[in-house]
C-alpha cells in the first residue's frame, strides 16, 4: 500500500553490507526497506509516490537493529553480583559458586528478565539469542517487540546427572531448542543427544567454548578448579578420561563442530583451532564485557577477522557483566583490539548476529526487504566523515542516545 511509504533522511547511512551515504535516505513501505540510497536519489523517486510522512534526522545516523547473540535473561535477577562483588581474575568457578548459592536463595525473577530485555530494546536489540535453564523463560520474550529466540540449556556432566538431563530432554516438546552449556558440565552422550535432536531444524547449537584457562587445564588433565568444584558438586568422575585436547578439537572429535554450531566466547583458542572452526564453518559469538568483568582475557579477534570469521557480539547475563547493552560490548572490544576497524566492529554487532541466528535478509544491515526496525543514532558528529562517526558509535558505550525509525 503506497500510503504507507516513508522517507528517512540523515547526514549519514550506514547500511553496513554497503558503502555509508552522505546525506543518504531509507524509503520504507509496510514495515518494510523499499530502497536506500542517496536522498536526491530516493527524493526524486518519492515525487511520484504517495508518501505517508518524511522525517529529518539531522545531527543523526541511521544504522541497522542490534543483534544480542549471546544472553541468559533468566540470570537478569542476579544483576547484583557483577554490581557488587569482584571475581579474582579468571576466578570462574568462584563465580558460578556465588551464582549457584544467589540462585537457590533466591525464586526467577521474571520481572528482572522482562526488564533486560526492554533494556535492550532500549539501546537498540531487536534480536536476542537467549539460553535458559527453565523452559518458562521461553515465555519472556513472547509479548514483546524484539524477537527472543530461546534455547532450553541442559547439563549433566556424568553418572545420573547425565542421565536425568537425558530424561529430561526426551521430555521436552519437539518445537523447543535446545542444548549444551559447557564440555565441563555437559557430558558427551548428553551432547550427542543435544546435537542429534537440533539437526536438521530451525536451532542453532550455542555452546559455551573456551572461555577460561580453567576448562582449558580441565579438558587438558581433568584437574584444577573445576575438577574441585565439580566434585564439590558430587559428580562422580572415577570414570572420567580428560581428552587431552583443546574445546574446540574436542567439541569436534565428539561431531558437535558444524556450520549449526555458535562456539560462545572462544577466548582461548589457537590458530589450529581457529582454523578448524572456519574449516566448519562453525560461528563465533564473542563477549567482551563478559570477558573482561571475569577476568578470563580477550578473544583473538585479528586472528578471526584473518581466518575470515566475522564473529556476532553477545552481552552474556548481567551476573557476569554490568554493561548490558551492545555498545558496551563494542566499546569494550575497541578498547581491547584498537587495531580493528570499527566498521568491522559495527558490523559484528549488526550483520554478524542476523547471519548467526539465520535472520539475514530480515535485519542486520539495510537493504531491500529488510524489516524497516532501524535505528536513528544521535551523533555530535553525524555529518562529518563515516570514520568519525563510526568511531563515535564504536566507543560512545552507553552514552548512546537513540530512537527507532519505526
Ligand atoms: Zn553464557
Amino acid at each position: 500500500m503506497a500510503e504507507s511509504m516513508r522517507l528517512y533522511r540523515a547526514p549519514l547511512v550506514l547500511p553496513v553490507a554497503s558503502p555509508p551515504l552522505s546525506n543518504g535516505a531509507v524509503l520504507t513501505e509496510n514495515g518494510r526497506v523499499r530502497a536506500v540510497g542517496p536522498y536526491a536519489e530516493l527524493r526524486r523517486q518519492a515525487e511520484v509516490l504517495p508518501l505517508a510522512a518524511e522525517v529529518d534526522y539531522e545531527g543523526h545516523v541511521l544504522i541497522p537493529a542490534l543483534v544480542n547473540a549471546h544472553c541468559h535473561l533468566e540470570l537478569s535477577g542476579l544483576a547484583f553480583l557483577s554490581r557488587e562483588w569482584q571475581p579474582e581474575p579468571g576466578d570462574i568457578t568462584g563465580w558460578i559458586r556465588r551464582l549457584l548459592a544467589a540462585r537457590q536463595e533466591r525464586p526467577a525473577d521474571p520481572d528482572a528478565a522482562l526488564l533486560a530485555l526492554a533494556r535492550l530494546f532500549t539501546g537498540g536489540c531487536r534480536t536476542v539469542l537467549d539460553i535458559g535453564n527453565d523452559p518458562a523463560s521461553a515465555e519472556i520474550g513472547r509479548l514483546f517487540k524484539a524477537e527472543v529466540f530461546f534455547y532450553l540449556e541442559l547439563l549433566g556432566f556424568s553418572g545420573a546427572a547425565q542421565d536425568a538431563a537425558l530424561a529430561r530432554l526426551a521430555g521436552q516438546p519437539a518445537e523447543l531448542c535446545c542444548t549444551g552449556h559447557a564440555l565441563y558440565s555437559t557430558g558427551p552422550e548428553l551432547f550427542r543427544a543435544l546435537k542429534k535432536r537440533a539437526g536438521g531444524d530451525s536451532c542453532r547449537f550455542p555452546v559455551h567454548v573456551a572461555e577460561s584457562a580453567a576448562e582449558e587445564e580441565f579438558l587438558a588433565h581433568g584437574g584444577g578448579p573445576l575438577r574441585d568444584f565439580l566434585v564439590e558438586r558430587g559428580l562422580d568422575l572415577t570414570a572420567f578420561r580428560p581428552p587431552n585436547r583443546s574445546a574446540v578439537a574436542w567439541l569436534d572429535r565428539l561431531g558437535l563442530l558444524d556450520e549449526q554450531t555458535i562456539c560462545v566466547h572462544g577466548v582461548r583458542v589457537s590458530r589450529e583451532d581457529i582454523s578448524l572452526l572456519a574449516a566448519r564453518r562453525s560461528g563465533v559469538c564473542l563477549c567482551p564485557g563478559s570477558n573482561r568483568y571475569l577476568g578470563v582475557g580477550r578473544a583473538p579477534l585479528p586472528d578471526y577477522l584473518a581466518a575470515d570469521i566475522l564473529p556476532a557480539l553477545g552481552t552474556d547475563s548481567q551476573a557476569s557483566n554490568h554493561g548490558f547493552s551492545l555498545w558496551h560490548e563494542m566499546k569494550v572490544l575497541r578498547e581491547d583490539h584498537p587495531g580493528v576497524e570499527p566498521a568491522t566492529v559495527l558490523a559484528m554487532a549488526t550483520l554478524a548476529g542476523a547471519r548467526l541466528l539465520g535472520r539475514e535478509g530480515e535485519t542486520g544491515v539495510i537493504a531491500p526487504g529488510v524489516s524497516s526496525a532501524l535505528l536513528a543514532v544521535e551523533c555530535p558528529t553525524a555529518s562529518g566523515q563515516p570514520e568519525t562517526v563510526l568511531e563515535y558509535l564504536t566507543t560512545a558505550g552507553e552514552e548512546i542516545r537513540l530512537e527507532w525509525i519505526e
